[in-house]
C-alpha cells in the first residue's frame, strides 16, 4: 500500500478520488457518498452500505469502477467486501435514530435504545405525520424488512427509488413505514418540503378546490414540494376525475426528479378500476410488499410497545399474545393496551394466563377464525410468491415453472386444511385425486434433497400460517 494510507479512511478517501475521476459527480454522490468504510483485512477492504437493494444496485452497475480503483489505491490487485447494515453517520438525526450493526450479523435491525430515550419525543415531525412513527421504533423482520429497507433509501437518497410503492394488509405498518420516512427527511433536511397526505385527503382537498374554485392553490400545495407522500392508494380505483388529478401531480413531481412514495393495500396491476397509466406509472419504480408478521417479530413489537406503558407484562404472557393474535400488528397492539388497561383498572394487579384468555376472548374467537386457512388463500400465497396468477395454478398448462407451484399447492393444501384429496383436486381445476397423491409424494421426495425446494416450503408454510 502506498506511504500514507495505512488507515482504512485514508485507504478509502484516495480510492474515492479515483472513483470520481471515472464516474460523474452525480452517479458518484448518489452510489458511493453512502459508503461506510469498515475495515482492511489482508488485501480486500470491507465496505458498508446500508439493504440489499445498495448492494446489488452497487455490484451490478460499478463492480468494475470500485475493483480498478482499490487497485489504483492499493498498487496491486485489491478486492472488496460489501456488507449490509450500514448507514452513514451524517445520515441520523440527533438521536442517533439507527445503529450501525456489527458486520458478523448483516441484517438492518433496530437499535430499541433505552425505555427512557423511547420516551423522548421526536422533535420534528413532518406535516400530519405522527411523531411517534419513526423507523427508530419499526420492528424489523423477514416481512417487512424489503420494505423498510427502500423506505429508509427513498428518505435518505430522493429520487433513487421512485416512486416507491409499498403494499400489504391492513395493520401491517404501512402508514407507519411511510410517515417515518417523511419525519426522517425533515429531521436530516428541515428545510425539505414534505407532503404526506392519504388518497381520501387527496380527494377531499381536490372537491373542496372544485367547489371553491381554488384549484391553483391546489395544484401548488401537492407539486411544490420535494417529497410527496401518498397512503393509500387503492383507493384510487373507479374514481376517473381524481385519478386524471393524480396522474398529473404524479408526472409532474416525476418530471422534476421529485421522489414519490405510496402505500396501498396491493399491487397496482390488482387494483380494481385503476388505469392503466397509473399501473404502468406505479409499477415503473421500486414494488415492495408487507407481508404477515413472524412469531419472533411480533413478539419483539410487544416488548417494544410495553417500554411505553407503566404496567409490563410478563413475559409469559406477551409470547402468548404474540402466539394467539397474528392478523395485524394493529390488532396485536390492541390485545396488549386491553390487558395493561385491565391491569390498572384493578390496582396494577399481575395478569395471568387464565385472565389474559378470558379478556381477550372475543378477540382470539376472531383470531382463530380469521387464521382458518382456505385452499384460495394457499393457491393466492403460492402464486403470488411465484409470481404467477391464480389461474396459472389452477389451469391445464404444464410448464415446469407452473407444474412445480402447482404441485407444491396442492402439497400445502393437504396439509394445511381439512379438505379431502378429491375435493382438492376439484380445487384445481377438475383433477382427480391421484393426480394430488402424486403431487404430495413429489413434493415430499423432493423436500429430503433439494435445498431450494425446502426454503421455497418453510417460506410458503410461514406465510399461510402467519407466523
Ligand atoms: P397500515 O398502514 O399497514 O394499516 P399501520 O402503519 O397503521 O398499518 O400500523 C398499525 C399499528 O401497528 C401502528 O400503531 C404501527 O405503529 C404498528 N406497527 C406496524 N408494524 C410495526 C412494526 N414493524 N414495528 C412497530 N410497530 C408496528
Ligand atoms: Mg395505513
Amino acid at each position: 500500500m502506498s506511504e500514507g494510507l495505512e488507515t482504512v479512511p485514508a485507504f478509502w478517501s484516495e480510492t474515492c478520488k479515483n472513483i470520481r475521476a471515472k464516474i460523474s459527480k452525480n452517479a458518484y454522490e448518489q452510489w458511493f457518498s453512502g459508503i461506510t468504510p469498515l475495515k482492511i483485512e489482508g488485501d480486500s477492504i470491507h465496505l458498508g452500505v446500508s439493504d440489499d437493494i445498495y448492494a446489488e444496485w452497487l455490484m451490478r452497475n460499478f463492480s468494475d469502477v470500485l475493483a480498478d480503483s482499490l487497485n489504483e489505491t492499493a498498487g496491486r490487485k485489491f478486492s472488496f467486501v460489501i456488507v449490509t447494515g450500514h448507514i452513514p453517520d451524517d445520515s441520523l438525526s440527533d438521536e442517533g435514530e439507527l445503529c450501525l450493526e456489527d458486520e458478523s450479523d448483516a441484517d438492518i435491525r433496530l437499535d430499541r435504545g433505552t425505555d427512557a430515550e423511547l420516551r423522548k419525543p421526536v422533535v420534528a415531525s413532518a406535516p400530519n405525520c405522527l411523531s411517534r412513527y419513526t423507523f427508530r421504533n419499526f420492528v424489523v423482520g423477514e416481512e417487512n424488512r424489503y420494505a423498510y429497507s427502500a423506505a429508509l433509501t427513498a428518505a435518505q437518497s430522493p429520487g433513487v427509488f421512485n416512486p416507491l410503492y409499498i403494499y400489504g394488509g391492513t395493520g401491517m405498518g404501512k402508514t407507519h413505514l411511510i410517515q417515518s420516512a417523511a419525519n426522517q427527511v425533515l429531521a436530516s433536511k428541515p428545510n425539505a418540503l414534505v407532503r404526506y397526505t392519504t388518497c381520501e385527503g387527496f380527494l377531499n382537498a381536490y372537491l373542496d378546490s372544485l367547489r371553491n374554485k381554488t384549484h391553483h392553490e391546489f395544484r401548488d400545495y401537492f407539486r411544490k414540494v420535494d417529497l410527496l407522500l401518498v397512503d393509500d392508494v387503492h383507493f384510487l380505483g373507479d374514481k376517473e376525475g381524481l385519478q386524471e388529478e393524480f396522474f398529473n401531480t404524479f408526472n409532474y413531481l416525476y418530471n422534476g426528479s421529485k421522489q414519490i412514495i405510496l402505500t396501498s393495500d396491493k399491487q397496482p396491476s390488482e387494483i380494481p378500476g385503476l388505469e392503466a397509466r397509473l399501473v404502468s406509472r406505479f409499477e415503473s419504480g421500486v414494488i415492495t410488499q408487507i407481508t404477515q408478521s413472524s412469531y419472533e417479530t411480533r413478539l419483539s413489537i410487544l416488548q417494544q410497545k410495553q417500554m411505553s406503558q407503566d404496567i409490563k407484562l410478563d413475559m409469559q404472557i406477551l409470547s402468548f399474545i404474540a402466539a394467539r393474535v397474528c392478523t395485524s400488528i394493529r390488532q396485536l397492539e390492541g390485545a396488549l393496551l386491553r390487558l395493561v388497561a385491565f391491569s390498572s383498572a384493578m390496582g396494577g394487579v399481575p395478569i395471568t394466563l387464565a385472565n389474559a384468555e378470558a379478556i381477550l376472548g372475543d378477540m382470539l374467537d376472531k383470531e382463530a377464525e380469521a387464521r382458518k386457512v382456505s385452499i384460495d388463500a394457499i393457491q393466492k400465497t403460492v402464486a403470488d410468491h411465484y409470481s404467477l396468477r391464480v389461474h396459472d395454478i389452477i389451469g391445464s398448462k404444464r410448464p415446469k415453472n407452473i407444474a412445480e407451484p402447482r404441485m407444491i399447492a396442492m402439497y400445502l393444501c393437504r396439509k394445511f386444511t381439512e379438505h379431502s384429496l378429491s375435493e382438492i383436486g376439484a380445487a384445481f381445476g377438475g383433477r382427480n385425486h391421484a393426480t394430488v397423491i402424486h403431487a404430495v409424494t413429489q413434493v415430499e421426495k423432493a423436500n429430503e434433497g433439494d435445498e431450494n425446494m425446502k426454503r421455497a416450503l418453510s417460506a410458503l408454510k410461514r406465510k399461510i400460517q402467519g407466523r
